[in-house]
């Protein structure tokens, strides 16, 4: 694997699950990662000093995604310190789930503009980074990558959750296009899109025997996936060896997308 060696990444809400499992595995490669948290201070420290303790620097930075002038700053603070920026995991996310007819205007606004503006408004300024990289004539592998942590609800339709599964499938043409429009600049862009990963968005479905079991008859593979899971293929798809990937979402999902119900013959 490529070593991320002085190489620069931020993670959007990494201060627990996935985004957390992900910071650290980019601090095993001696990474300078930006631990980005929304509440939970405590959590993004802990994130900050496991990643440090796997060889890795960074800092924490406290930001809400779907605010333009925080995600400015958040970027801002980042070049600082480290000059410029070759890896965004956009990774930030929440889910509000109600029945359609009793969705709030509040619940549909929070979770898309968190989980598809708060990712636009990343992406944004990471390609305004990158656009600046590639006007000094970069040549080789990609200047810039991008990398946004969606969900198989981008496929997969999901009753009572209009609103998550809404910016999921929003995200995919948002990844798409801009993959398609910045690839001439040799900027990457790409989607992962994690099945069931035991982190806290999900924690009433796996800490319940019964729930765990339900959801068990929908992974193929036959078990819950991991924040580590994820973080492996991040670490991958943002590094030289996945340089001619750009544009695909890869679903680590145990399966999940292969229409679970036709195990037996359906
Ligand atoms: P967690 O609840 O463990 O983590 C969510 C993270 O997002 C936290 O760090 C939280 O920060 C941060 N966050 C929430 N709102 C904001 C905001 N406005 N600005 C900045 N950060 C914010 O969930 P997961 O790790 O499971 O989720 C991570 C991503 O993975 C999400 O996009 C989710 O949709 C996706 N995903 C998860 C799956 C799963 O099974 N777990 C499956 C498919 C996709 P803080 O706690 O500091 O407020």
């Amino acid at each position: 694997m490529a070593n991320q060696t002085q190489k620069t990444i931020i993670v959007t809400g990494a201060s627990s699950g996935i985004g957390q499992g992900i910071a650290i595995a980019f601090g095993r490669q001696g990474a300078n990662v930006v631990v980005n948290y929304h509440g939970d201070e405590e959590g993004a420290q802990s994130t900050l000093d496991q990643l440090i303790a796997a060889g890795g620097q960074g800092f924490i930075h406290q930001a809400d995604v779907s605010k333009e002038e925080e995600v400015k700053a958040l970027f801002a603070r980042t070049k600082q310190k480290y000059q410029t920026l070759d890896v965004l995991i956009n990774n930030a996310g929440i889910q509000k789930d109600s029945s359609f007819a009793n969705m709030s205007l509040d619940e549909w606004n929070k979770v898309i503009s968190t989980n598809l503006t708060g990712h636009f408004l990343c992406a944004r300024e990471a390609i305004q980074e990158f656009e600046y990289k590639n006007a000094s004539g970069a040549k080789g592998v990609a200047i810039g990558n991008i990398i946004f942590i969606s969900s198989v609800h981008d496929l997969i339709p999901w009753a009572g959750h209009v609103n998550y599964a809404s910016s999921k499938g929003g995200l995919l043409m948002l990844m798409k296009s801009l993959a398609l429009e910045v690839a001439p600049k040799k900027i990457r862009v790409n989607a992962i899109s994690p099945g069931a990963i035991a982190t806290d968005i999900n924690e009433e479905v796996w800490s319940d025997e019964e729930s765990r079991k339900k959801l068990i008859e929908l992974i193929p593979y036959q078990r819950i996936g991991e924040p580590e899971d994820v973080a492996k293929v991040a670490v991958w798809l943002a590094g030289e060896d996945s340089d001619y990937i750009t544009g695909t979402t890869i679903y680590v999902d145990g399966g999940m997308t292969l229409y679970p119900g036709f195990v037996d013959n359906g």
